[in-house]
């Protein structure tokens, strides 16, 4: 059966906060993608949402678009927590918008910039709760935030469309991870997607160096990290059924053609936010 737990919840004052990390960039679809990752965070209670923004300075479209959300959520009844960053990728870094996406790193400054905020604002924090890392295009079921919810250290679930694979996930026996079904470089310590696990607050704050790492070898971001925080798999915790029920999916958004745009004067968005 499905079943949301919102509504009563939401009042309870010993339900873990989760705290959402968002790497995010100016690009025609982005509006779009915040406003359907905000929808879906709008249905589940206890939410801080760290919205990092890969720019030098905050702009104004993401500035108005959290403070229409904070007031629709007020206005809900929702209690949803947004803390805004930014922090540009080094231009050596950086994607351009020819480039294949694995080229480069892709929100690795943004996810450590949210790391330090909550490590020094963590007398304001909820020290029940627990840190997931949510990619503004990814696509996520409501059932995956009560999942993670009680994490005690790191917990794990399978993540569908990534690697090459129609779900890639942790293999689970006896109520522990024994092995993975991943292909593309299954040598990794922790061959997973950074959708596909969250980590308890403590552990963050505990662990005060732990962080994500421009140049490691491609692929081994996710790795890299938990590396810092577990001395292995044995002590992932398995979430959805045993790692048997898709969560979240690796969704990637085309890039919307814009051909006609140059054949006009004036821009179609002229005074309009797309
Ligand atoms: N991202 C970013 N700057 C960039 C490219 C991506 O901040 O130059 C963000 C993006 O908004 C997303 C995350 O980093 O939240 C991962 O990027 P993407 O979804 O493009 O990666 P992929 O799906 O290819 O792994
Ligand atoms: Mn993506």
């Amino acid at each position: 059966m499905y079943s949301v737990k919102i509504g009563a919840n939401q009042s309870d004052p010993f339900l873990p906060r989760i705290y959402i990390i968002t790497p995010t960039y100016s690009r025609p679809v982005q509006k779009a993608e915040l406003t359907r990752l905000s929808h879906t965070l709008l249905l589940v209670p206890k939410i801080h949402w760290i919205l990092v923004e890969d720019a030098a300075e905050k702009s104004a479209l993401v500035s108005a678009f959290i403070s229409n959300l904070l007031s629709f959520a007020k206005s809900i009844g929702h209690d949803l927590e947004v803390t805004h960053l930014k922090i540009p990728t080094p231009s050596n870094y950086k994607l351009k918008s020819s480039d294949p996406s694995w080229l480069k790193p892709r929100g690795v400054v943004q996810r450590n910039e949210a790391l330090k905020w909550l490590r020094e604002n963590d007398h304001n924090l909820d020290k029940s709760g627990v840190v997931y890392f949510a990619d503004d295009d990814n696509t996520y079921d409501l059932r995956l935030f009560e999942e993670m919810r009680y994490t005690q250290k790191v917990s794990v679930w399978p993540v569908a469309l990534v690697g090459g694979l129609y779900v890639e996930r942790p293999l689970v026996s006896g109520g522990k991870v024994k092995g993975w079904n991943t292909v593309w470089r299954p040598e990794r310590a922790f061959p997973i997607d950074m959708a596909g696990f969250a980590v308890n607050l403590k552990l963050i704050l505990d662990r005060r160096k732990a962080n994500f790492i421009l140049d490691v070898p491609r692929g081994y971001q996710e790795s890299f990290f938990l590396k810092q925080l577990l001395r292995g798999v044995h002590e992932l915790e398995p979430k959805a059924d045993d790692c048997s029920k898709v969560y979240v999916w690796h969704t990637r958004t085309e890039q919307p053609k814009l051909r006609h745009e140059k054949h006009l004067k004036v821009p179609s968005n002229d005074g309009i936010e797309i």
